[in-house]
């Protein structure tokens, strides 16, 4: 199966909006291991649009285009098909009976512009909008299955998913592809490669795609088949992985992130958590409170910026700061203590580092951040150089400590019930 898609709308060629609809329906082909040979975009221009379909007719299985089906005079993409076909429009009445009354749904009633809407492709079928009044069209040229879809992302969801969801499968017989993601949280990209050679040659190099980004390395693992092999051989794939990355893996999924993870555990032991935070800013506070719930085990943070606030919010030793500076194991192990005598929780988190561009020196380098977790039975205490711009080193600094506590909860706390 080929397929191709053409996103049709002048601001999609401009800064102004992204192309993502081909993005959600690559995503589709993936699944449905249909190969995606070329995507386009072009403004709502009649011939561009009509040029681009026709380049398309008998070289693809199937061609998806999204956008242009508005009742606004800009809105050409019915007349390009039209004319890329060879086919004439003609008036539905029972496309214009239900674009009537889905308006007075609404207490309203469809302007002479919205009769355009109304036009039909000879030979086409209608595919019914259910969240917008743009139907969408389906035919057949040449060989190729055309889907037009209207433009916005969530009304072509429901239309990915009612229409053209169901026609792939009918298509592919069932045969497609899934996919799981494992997630690592600070540790290098090159390691995690490394640790994985022995499921490269098992599985083969190319089901397994490992992706960096600061502070985190995801694993990609995919299979094709039909549904019951392509399952067993992902579940079997996920297991080994698990086994060479071990506790390293903090979770699965593309949604959420450590924050989360964190989170749901602290959640599930009833312990809490609360930060003392110079160079991240609050940021840790900020992730621990993007998860819903989050004041079940967050009662809050101490963004101690300054030296002297590190000494009269946290309880840091004026003279601790003086001979080791702010950013020292012995600050950061201080700053923790404080927060977790302040907030009387089970945990606390401290960083305190240099973020840059300015500000570093030989002995410590931008990137040198120190952190600390204080718990009842003792305070441990990391040090890491990280690389990369101020928001990056904030951000893997952050990551860095909710590592650090993840860690930790799984090793328990000596508190827990055997
Ligand atoms: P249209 O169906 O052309 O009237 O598009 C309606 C709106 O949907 C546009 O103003 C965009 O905001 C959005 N849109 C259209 N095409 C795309 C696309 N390919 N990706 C993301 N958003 C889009
Ligand atoms: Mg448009």
């Amino acid at each position: 199966m080929r397929a191709a898609v053409l996103a049709v709308g002048s601001e999609l060629l401009s800064t102004d909006r992204l192309d993502t609809n081909s993005l959600r329906l690559a995503a589709l082909f993936e699944e449905h291991d249909a190969e995606l040979i070329g995507k386009a975009v072009v403004g709502d221009d009649e011939a561009a649009i009509a040029a681009e379909i026709g380049r398309r007719l008998g070289r693809c299985d199937l061609l998806v285009v999204t956008g242009g089906l508005g009742p606004t005079a800009d809105d050409v993409t019915r007349e390009g098909c039209a004319a890329a076909v060879g086919r004439p429009l003609l008036d539905d009445p029972q496309v214009w009976a239900a674009i009537e009354q889905r308006f007075a749904a609404f207490g309203r009633r469809p302007s002479p512009n919205n009769r355009r809407q109304a036009q039909v492709i000879e030979g086409a079928r209608v595919l019914p909008n259910e969240r917008g009044s743009a139907p969408g069209l389906l035919l057949e040229a040449a060989g190729t299955t055309i889907f037009l879809f209207p433009g916005v992302p969530h009304e072509l969801e429901r239309m990915v998913e009612r229409d053209l969801a169901p026609w792939l499968a009918g298509r592919s017989g069932g045969h497609g592809r899934e996919r799981r993601t494992l997630r690592t949280a600070m540790r290098p990209e090159s390691e995690v490669d490394q640790a994985l050679a022995p499921a490269y040659l098992e599985f083969e190099r190319r089901w397994i795609t490992v992706l960096a980004s600061p502070g985190e390395v995801r694993v990609r693992l995919t299979a094709a088949g039909p549904p019951a092999a392509r399952g067993a051989r992902l579940a079997a794939m996920v297991e080994r992985v698990r086994q060479l990355l071990g506790e390293t893996i903090y979770g699965e999924g593309e949604e959420g992130g450590l924050e989360q993870v964190v989170g749901d555990l602290l959640a599930a032991r009833e312990r809490t958590v609360a930060t003392a935070e110079s160079c991240t800013g609050g940021l840790l506070a900020e992730r621990l409170t993007r998860v819903p719930g989050s004041s079940r085990y967050f009662p809050g943070a101490i963004v101690a910026y300054g030296n002297a606030e590190k000494v009269a919010l946290l309880g840091v030793p004026a003279e601790m700061l003086e001979r080791h500076g702010a950013v020292s194991e012995e600050v950061a192990r201080a700053m923790a203590e404080g927060a977790r005598r302040h907030f009387a929780v089970d945990y606390a988190l401290a960083v305190t580092g240099i973020a840059g561009p300015e500000g570093g020196s030989a002995e410590k380098p931008v990137g040198t951040v120190h952190l600390a977790l204080a718990a009842a039975d003792e305070t441990r205490h990391r040090a890491v150089r990280l690389i990369g711009d101020r928001e990056r080193i904030r951000w893997q600094a952050s990551q860095a400590a909710l590592e650090m506590l993840r860690r930790r909860i799984l090793a328990g706390d000596g508190n827990d019930a055997a």
